[in-house]
């Protein structure tokens, strides 16, 4: 298996057969609204360019695995890229009927799907009113004969559902964000610090982390989490891509591969609906608000 880390949430996954473009935000510097709605900080987004080999190295890419439908997960730039090339892009059930009022030619990812065993673990993204307003969000785990099992987290914080997955599914790597982002009022709304250390304790292997130094509410520098994760010990357990950087991680266990639990995730509800709803009048108010002052 190969991550080749790209900015923020986005990577290409070399995972057998497979290339999978994970959340293209391909937009340029500064041309989303900042995320940062309440307090000091707010700034246009992404906050850095895409790496100078990142579009060379996705036409490589055979479909696209997109976590939820936030924009930086996949922004108009990725849909327009998604479709000129007509790639697959898998997903889950909450979130397919958006992408594929998009244009986009969308499949579920379910287990068998690809060829992987497959489970959709539940996030949260963020505690309390906050987390439900952000709307629901997955995280996958992805199982491939031959190749080290992955479980992609998705934005969430950290979670029974989550700690659950990572004790029976033992992912021989976990992708994790882990900007703690917070959007100026009701607490973080990715894994805190803390809660990123309780993860690396647990993990079985391997924590990549990213959603890093990329967009304006993501606080948490890459030295900065580096260095703590020093301090507990963990520095072996993390790893930390600069973007553009490419990782390959060989598969170490003989034991076979954990099977995936039953699939449980409903289809899209009334939060998805009413999420999807504030989302879209709030990134149309701070775009308006940005391309003023
Ligand atoms: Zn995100």
């Amino acid at each position: 298996m190969k991550i080749h880390h790209l900015r923020n949430a986005t990577a290409l996954l070399h995972v057998g057969e497979h290339c999978l473009l994970i959340d293209p935000m391909l937009a340029e510097p500064d041309t989303l609204p900042g995320f940062k709605l309440f307090g000091r900080g707010r700034r246009a987004n992404p906050l850095v360019p895409l790496p100078p080999n990142a579009f060379t190295a996705m036409e490589r890419a055979t479909g696209v695995v997109v976590t939820h439908e936030h924009p930086d997960h996949l922004d108009a730039s990725g849909i327009e890229w998604i479709k000129a090339r007509g790639l697959p892009v898998w997903t889950n059930g909450v979130d397919a009927p958006g992408l594929r009022s998009k244009g986009l030619d969308v499949h579920e990812l379910c287990d068998g799907a690809l060829g992987m065993r497959v489970e959709l673990i539940p996030g949260r993204h963020g505690r309390g009113w906050l987390g439900w307003m952000m709307g629901p969000t997955v995280g996958y785990y992805l199982a491939h004969p031959g190749e080290p099992s992955v479980y992609i987290t998705g934005d969430t914080v950290l979670t029974s559902a989550v700690m659950d997955a990572v004790t029976r599914l033992r992912p021989e790597v976990i992708i994790a964000p882990a900007g703690a982002a917070n959007v100026g009022v009701g607490g973080d709304i990715l894994f805190s610090v803390a809660e990123l250390v309780t993860l690396a304790e647990r993990a079985p292997r391997l924590v990549v982390l990213n959603h890093l130094e990329a967009l304006d509410h993501c606080p948490t520098t890459r030295s900065g989490l580096g260095e703590r994760m020093a301090a507990e010990g963990l520095a072996a357990r993390v790893h930390i891509p600069e973007d553009g950087e490419e990782t390959t991680i060989e598969r170490r266990d003989t034991d076979p591969h954990v099977l995936p639990g039953p699939h449980t995730q409903r289809g899209p509800g009334f939060q998805k609906w009413l999420t999807a709803h504030v989302n879209r009048r709030i990134a149309g108010a701070t775009s308006a608000a940005d391309s003023r002052g």
